[in-house]
C-alpha cells in the first residue's frame, strides 16, 4: 500500500505561520528577463545591497546560502562582503577565513567599536569576495550588547561608516536566533532573504520571524523588507517536499525563487575544503543551482 505524505497544509502550526503572512505584500520581483552565460557582468546594483539571510531555525541552509550566493555573485563582476554573524564561524570557515579566539572579530566591531577595516579579509583566490570573520567571542555579545547604547543599531553603524571597498552587496549570515544579533542584522539591512528547507516543520516558527521583521521594520529600519526566499534542501523524489514548495509558493509568490536548491553532497563537503561549492565542484547541481539563484537576485530590481 502506498502511504499517503502528510499534506503540509492540514498542520495547524503551518497554518498559523501562514495566515500571518497571507495579507502581507509581496513586493513584484523582477525575474531575469534574459539568459546570461554567467559569462557577462551582472548588473551591478545603484547601491550596495544590504541583505541579512535570517531564519530561526538551525540547519535550514542560511550559511550554505549566505556563502554560495555571495561567491556566485562575485564571480560574476560583483564585489562582495560576507559578514559572518553566528558565533560558530561557519560562514567564515567555508570562506577559508581565519577565526580564532584572538583574531579580531565582528565581536569587536559591535562591542568595541572597532571599525570594520580592521576586521575584513580578502577571500583567498575569490578577488571579489570578502569575510567579516566571527569567532566563539561573538557568543558573549548577544548579552553585552544587552546594556550599550543603541544596542539594536551597532552593526548599521559600523557598516555605514565602512565604505573602502566600494561593495555591490553584503550579505548578513545570521545565528540561529532572532536575539540580538539578528536584529542588530534586520536593522543593517535593506533586504530579508530566508531560507526554507523543503521539510515538514520548515515553516514552524516563520510568523515569528515575520512578525519581527514587521516590529524592525515599524520601529528600527522603516526600509527593511522581506526580498527573497529561497527554498533549500529540496528532494524531489518526496511529494512533501514539493507539497512545501508549492505551498510557500501560494502564499509569498514572486518573493520565493523560481530555483529550487537541491539536496547535494558536495554542498556540505565543500566547507570542509575552506570553499563555497562554486570552487569545490562548479558542475555540481549545488553549484548550479546556486549559480542560477544568485543570477536572479541580481536581476531583480530594488522597489
Ligand atoms: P544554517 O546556517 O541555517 O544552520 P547550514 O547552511 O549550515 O544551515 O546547513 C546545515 C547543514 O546542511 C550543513 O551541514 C550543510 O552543509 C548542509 N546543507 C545545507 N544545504 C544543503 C543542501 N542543499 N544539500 C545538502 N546539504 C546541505
Ligand atoms: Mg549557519
Amino acid at each position: 500500500m502506498t502511504k499517503t505524505p502528510l499534506n503540509p497544509g492540514d498542520s495547524p502550526l503551518v497554518r498559523e505561520a501562514l495566515n500571518s503572512v497571507v495579507s502581507r505584500e509581496t513586493p513584484t520581483a523582477q525575474l531575469p528577463t534574459q539568459t546570461d552565460t554567467g559569462q557577462d557582468s551582472w548588473p551591478k546594483p545603484a547601491k550596495c545591497r544590504v541583505i541579512a539571510v535570517a531564519n530561526q531555525k538551525g540547519g535550514v541552509g542560511k550559511t550554505t546560502t549566505s556563502v554560495n550566493i555571495a561567491a556566485a555573485l562575485s564571480m560574476n563582476g560583483e564585489r562582495v562582503l560576507v559578514v559572518d554573524l553566528d558565533p560558530q564561524g561557519n560562514a567564515s570557515t567555508a570562506l577559508a577565513t581565519e577565526h580564532r579566539g584572538d583574531i579580531p572579530d565582528v565581536y569587536q566591531v559591535l562591542v568595541d567599536d572597532l571599525p570594520m577595516a580592521d576586521i575584513v579579509k580578502q577571500v583567498p583566490d575569490m578577488p571579489n569576495l570578502y569575510c567579516a570573520p566571527a569567532t566563539i567571542d561573538l557568543a558573549g555579545a548577544e548579552i553585552e550588547l544587552v546594556s550599550l547604547v543603541a544596542r539594536e543599531a551597532r552593526l548599521r553603524r559600523a557598516l555605514t561608516a565602512y565604505d573602502a571597498l566600494d561593495l555591490d552587496y553584503i550579505i548578513i549570515d545570521c545565528p540561529p536566533s532572532l536575539g540580538l544579533l539578528t536584529v542588530n542584522a534586520l536593522v543593517a539591512a535593506d533586504e530579508v532573504m530566508i531560507p526554507i528547507q523543503c521539510e515538514y516543520y520548515a515553516l514552524e516558527g516563520l510568523g515569528q520571524l515575520l512578525r519581527n521583521v514587521d516590529l524592525i521594520k515599524a520601529h528600527l529600519n522603516p526600509t527593511l523588507r522581506l526580498s527573497t526566499i529561497v527554498l533549500t534542501m529540496y528532494d524531489g523524489r518526496t511529494r512533501l517536499a514539493s507539497q512545501v514548495a508549492d505551498e510557500v509558493r501560494a502564499h509569498f509568490g514572486d518573493t520565493v525563487l523560481n530555483t529550487v536548491i537541491p539536496r547535494s553532497v558536495r554542498l556540505s563537503e565543500a566547507p570542509s575544503y575552506g570553499q563555497s561549492v562554486m570552487t569545490y565542484d562548479p558542475g555540481s547541481s549545488g553549484a548550479m543551482a546556486y549559480m542560477d539563484a544568485a543570477r536572479e537576485i541580481a536581476h531583480r530590481a530594488l522597489v
